[in-house]
């Protein structure tokens, strides 16, 4: 939910609730993402908070309406996902995405599009967007999302929203990467990896484990969007269940009033956690996770070693 953002993007989360409570949506937002690491999941809870009929009323992440459900399986068919075909984004792209608009069935009074890496729009698709802008149709959203706004034209940013997300803090990252690296045994391929990638596997292992803890065994069914394309090889897995069991033991140590030493990026996930579970259940977890990482080594295959994690966390104690 936008809420989650509250405190480390302010201003962003602040600008979008007012907008919608105000229902003064503006037909184009241009997300500048400065690097954030959790830009997705900002994303995401912005566009349930579009379009999502429980927004006003439900302080909560909404899991029941429909559309929530189906945002959450990317199988909503009035949101829709641009990315780079290869280097470019291309103007077919664009105007098979007005022709999918224009044919398919209203699911909800308001249509989204996102187009990812706005940067990477060549020449000819930025001015078919431009035309969209000018001329914007009821209730069609534009979101624009780019990590470097000055390789998009002024006529385009010209006509968005700009909404600035704040740079992650670098002192929480730069900290995260040295404890982890203390309290895991790297191996020479985990040392290989830029800080960078592990700082976004770390995020997706949380998100992974965030999901899980408040949907439980209903991640099964997004174990490929929420695990399988991110951690593929021996390697990645390794990775996965090191770092979920280092952030277990902070969410138990959270509980027992210790402060936040490694993850201190997701204080409001492990404050959740910490909420919602027991010592005794945190304890079971944390063995159930390093089991799992045990038994990584047998190369059992990744479908069931995940599945059965799942299936055995939520077993309880
Ligand atoms: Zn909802």
């Amino acid at each position: 939910m936008l809420d989650n953002f509250i405190e480390e993007q302010k201003i962003a989360t602040k600008i979008l609730k007012n907008a919608v409570r105000k229902n003064k949506v503006s037909h184009a937002y241009l997300l500048e993402t400065n690097g954030y690491n959790k830009k997705n999941q900002f994303l995401l809870s912005f566009v349930k908070y579009l379009l999502c009929p429980n927004q006003y009323s439900n302080f909560n992440d909404c899991k029941n309406c429909y559309q929530c459900q189906n945002i959450e399986k990317d199988n909503f068919s009035e949101l829709k996902h641009i990315y780079p075909d290869g280097l470019w984004i291309k103007k077919e792209q664009l105007l098979n995405l007005q022709k999918e608009f224009s044919e398919t069935s209203i699911q909800s009074n308001k249509r989204i599009y996102i187009i990812h890496e706005a940067e990477k729009m060549n020449p000819s698709a930025a001015n078919s967007i431009l035309k969209f802008l000018e001329e914007p149709e009821d209730n069609i959203i534009a979101i624009l999302v780019t990590d470097n706004i000055h390789q998009l034209l002024d006529t385009i940013t010209s006509r968005c929203q700009i909404i600035s997300l704040k740079k992650n803090n670098i002192n929480n990252e730069k900290n995260a990467i040295e404890r982890i690296k203390q309290e895991i045994q790297f191996t020479d391929e985990l040392n290989s990896i830029e800080d960078k990638i592990i700082l976004e596997k770390i995020a997706k292992i949380i998100e992974f484990i965030d999901y899980f803890e408040k949907n439980q065994l209903d991640i099964l069914l997004y174990t490929k969007s929420k695990f399988h394309d991110f951690f593929v090889d021996k390697n990645d897995i390794i990775l996965f269940f090191s770092i979920a069991n280092l952030f277990y033991l902070e969410v138990l140590k959270y509980k027992s009033n210790q402060p936040i030493k490694i993850f201190l990026d997701y204080k409001k996930i492990i404050d959740n956690i910490s909420n919602t579970n027991t010592i005794e259940n945190l304890t079971h977890k944390i063995k159930i996770i390093i089991d799992a990482k045990d038994n990584v080594k047998y190369n059992i295959n990744n479908n069931l070693l995940i599945d059965k994690l799942i299936i055995e966390m939520t077993g309880g104690v």
